[in-house]
């Protein structure tokens, strides 16, 4: 993955940088990301809140419930809505960015799909990508250097 990607709103008054490549790629099925991007599943990548250039604007955060009873607040453009990341769980060192806003969303490939359990029938995934009925390990999965990342972040 590389760093310096950049994205933004429908209508660009918020602007950003993936100052550092993402740490992890997440495609998730479940019903809560279909209800709230009224699609199939939704693209995240995720990266330290640090590692998030704003250019421009300032995104919203807006609190949605969830199944968990967990915490999530989806940040979006006060003008047009979009939303550009999420917060899960009240951790505000790590962000959750829609690489569909993304200029070049191409540029990040899932590495994981989860909640596969409720996959909309038609949608077929890729061979040699894994995929969980449900959550996974991240121990498991991500690579040395991320899982580094990951413990800096939350302070060793
Ligand atoms: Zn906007
Ligand atoms: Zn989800």
């Amino acid at each position: 993955m590389e760093a310096g990607l950049e994205g933004g709103c429908a209508c660009a008054a918020v602007r950003y940088r993936l100052a550092v490549a993402p740490m992890f790629v997440h495609c998730c099925h479940c019903r809560d990301c279909q209800r709230q991007t009224g699609s199939a599943f939704v693209i995240n990548a995720l990266i330290e809140t640090d590692g998030i250039a704003v250019l421009a604007g300032a995104p919203e955060p807006v609190a949605v419930p969830t199944d968990s009873g967990l915490p999530h607040r989806i940040f979006r453009c006060t003008t047009c809505r979009t939303a550009v990341w999420s917060e899960y769980g009240g951790r505000a060192v790590l962000r959750f960015v829609r690489v569909g806003t993304l200029d070049a969303p191409d540029k990040l490939a899932p590495d994981v799909h989860i909640y596969v359990r409720s996959k909309l029938p038609w949608v077929r995934l890729p061979e040699g990508v894994p995929a969980f009925a449900e959550y996974y390990d991240a121990r498991e999965l991500w690579p040395a250097a991320s899982l580094e990342r990951r413990r800096a972040m939350y302070g060793g």
